[in-house]
């Protein structure tokens, strides 16, 4: 299944239904932060199952489960690690007509309150948020790895490069990566994940 993931609430909205129901599986989820549209990927088809009930007035509460193995990148080698994630889902929804997309706002018990307006209720922006959340902000292919030469970007965990002369051996710290300031010092390209979020209004 490649469209997004939607549940129909019209029946629980005109109340002539009290929950709503929907499943299916995810090859990846499409969301937009800023603007831009990126790509949440994932190792298998990744499985939802999401109910609503109405609890009155314009509140509804969704409650579920999301299963997905999101491919992320090795902080320090960059090669695809597979992380599985099993989250339940529950978060309280209220029903706004004059909302633009699905966002998510803060209540004042400081519980998060999906805002939706459109009785088609697409779900990848939640399932989107609610993973960037329980998914870890870096992760290592291997305690031990090695990372990538700063110089060559030739993957130190196949073997020394040329420039692996210019640091000494004893300096390198298999679990921290060199030392800062060696050619080979430690890169974190998953520093810019920790600004990643969905966007917020
Ligand atoms: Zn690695
Ligand atoms: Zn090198």
């Amino acid at each position: 299944m490649t469209d997004s993931p939607r549940i129909h609430l019209g029946s629980v909205l005109r109340a002539s239904s009290d929950d709503a129901h929907a499943q299916g599986t995810l090859d990846d989820l499409q969301y937009e932060q800023g603007g831009e549209k990126l790509t949440l990927r994932f190792a298998q088809p990744a499985p939802f199952e999401v109910s609503v009930n109405a609890l009155g007035g314009h509140e509804l509460y969704l409650q579920g489960s999301f299963e997905p193995v999101v491919v992320m990148e090795c902080a320090r080698c960059l090669r695809d690690v597979a992380v599985p994630l099993d989250l339940t889902l529950g978060t309280l929804m209220r029903h706004d007509p004059s909302a633009d997309a699905p966002y998510l706002e803060e209540a004042e018990s400081g519980e998060e309150v999906l805002v939706f307006s459109s009785p088609e209720l697409d779900l990848s922006a939640y399932l989107a948020e609610t993973t960037l959340l329980a998914a870890p902000l870096s992760v290592l292919h291997d305690e031990a790895c090695k990372g990538l030469c700063q110089v060559c970007g030739h993957d130190l965990n196949e073997g020394p490069c040329a420039h692996m002369a210019q640091v000494p051996v004893e300096e390198i710290d298999d679990a921290l990566g060199a030392p800062e300031g060696s050619l080979h010092a430690k890169q974190n390209p998953f520093a810019a994940l920790a600004d990643l979020k969905v966007p917020e209004e």
